[in-house]
């Protein structure tokens, strides 16, 4: 994109040389179709940037719910091996257990929580605050309900609490006769997956939630290219504001040769921050084996 407009630049700073000849040295649709055109391809690439993210840190995904609700199970389906310890009893959990795999490329991180919850016993207690700041640092809050019973209170007061911008509602033990189903209230706010962890039944779809959360469903598969850097990320910002505003400009017939130039120029200087140092030379080279220049 920096070779197409430098290479435009070359020609119409050309154009100053020979402002007495009247040659026509480009046209202002050409530099309009090509100021667009590396507009949409920046903003596509800005787009990208969510997804880089995504590929260089890594996503943190906590498994909330109250006691029971499956949520050892489901770590434990996820990773497909048996990682955390599963037991009947309520609270069984008193620390966070961790675990990772790749979905589509990206390493996500589980955070097995004991549940946010008031605790009596006192090592349950340490779960319970740890939980709560694996709650706090992840990316997406994986709330788990027990679609196999009613909603409980305190099911209800994790629902109020999550976020549903960084959550989703996964019913578990799908498997057994439902006594409970999430209602349009819920849909509307959160995505719900059903799952049954024991059955391993529903992972997948639940995984693919997980990404669509994260992402705001914008996951790019189809770059060639991904912004992974923030600094890239507000050099390209200000190339993409810079060719809107030319664009305006150029679009009302407001704006020089002289200065259509200079905002290139800018541009270019921004991109170079991304791909490297431009230097006069560079113009100068670009005019001198584009063109042929009597002596
Ligand atoms: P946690 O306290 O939330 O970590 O819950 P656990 O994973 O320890 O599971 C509590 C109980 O529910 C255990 O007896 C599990 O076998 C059972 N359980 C978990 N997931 C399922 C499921 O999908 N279906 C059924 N039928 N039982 C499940």
């Amino acid at each position: 994109l920096r070779e197409k407009i430098v290479t435009l630049l070359g020609r119409i700073e050309l154009g100053f040389d020979f402002v007495e000849e009247d040659v026509q040295l480009f046209d202002r649709n050409e530099v309009v179709a090509l100021v667009t055109e590396v507009r949409a391809q920046l903003s596509s690439l800005l787009d990208s940037f969510e997804t880089g993210k995504l590929y260089r840190e890594g996503l943190k995904v906590a498994l909330v719910g109250r006691p029971n609700v499956g949520k050892s199970s489901l770590l434990n389906a996820i990773l497909s091996e048996d990682r955390a310890i599963i037991h009947e009893e309520p609270g069984t959990t008193r620390d966070v257990i961790e675990g990772e795999r790749r979905i589509g490329g990206i390493v996500t991180r589980f955070y097995d929580t004991a549940g946010i919850r008031e605790a009596a016993h006192p090592v349950e207690k340490e779960g319970v605050r740890r939980s709560e700041s694996v709650f706090e640092k992840a990316d997406i809050v994986c709330l788990l309900l027990d679609s196999s019973s009613p909603l409980t209170p305190e099911d209800s007061l994790l629902l109020q609490k999550m976020d549903e911008r960084k959550s989703d509602v996964v019913c578990n033990k799908s498997d057994l006769p439902p006594k409970w189903e999430p209602g349009s209230e819920i849909k509307s706010r959160f995505r719900t997956v059903k799952v049954s962890a024991k059955f391993r039944d529903g992972i997948d779809s639940l995984l693919q939630a997980l990404l669509d959360v994260s992402t705001g469903s914008k996951l790019v598969k189809d770059h060639n290219y991904v912004l992974n850097n923030v600094r890239h990320k507000g050099q390209v910002e200000k190339v993409v504001t810079g060719l809107a505003a030319l664009l305006k400009d150029l679009e009302s017939s407001s704006i020089s040769d002289e200065c259509l130039a200079e905002e290139l120029r800018i541009i270019t200087n921004h991109l170079d921050e991304v791909t490297g140092k431009i230097t006069s030379e560079d113009l100068l080279s670009e005019i001198f084996s584009k063109f042929c220049i009597g002596k």
